[in-house]
């Protein structure tokens, strides 16, 4: 290999290397901004259900019974989890 044709792959290389870790970068960045568009999401979320796990509309007025519907049909197990990761994520990125 020409000594001119091992710098050109080292350049590409290195290329290579920085465009990786710009993405790396980007992808960090969409990953934070979309759990702090979730954790704004839930802050305004309330099914009005006694049991709900967000409560936006607060205590008052009459509410239902049988559990939280915010987020359609994921057990409350997933809703807490999902919850959790997202303020998780918002907080530490
Ligand atoms: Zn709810």
């Amino acid at each position: 290999m020409s000594n001119s044709q091992w710098n050109e792959d080292q350049a590409a290389g290195e290329k290579a290397q920085r465009e990786w870790e710009a993405d790396r970068v980007r992808v960090k960045a969409e990953r934070l901004q979309l759990a702090q568009v979730l954790k704004e999401l839930f802050a305004n979320m309330d099914c009005g259900d006694r049991s709900c796990r967000f409560k936006s509309q607060g205590y008052g007025g009459m509410r239902t019974n049988g559990g939280c519907r915010c987020l359609g049909e994921l057990r409350k197990s997933e809703r807490d989890a999902l919850v959790e990761m997202v303020e998780r994520i918002a907080k530490d990125g």
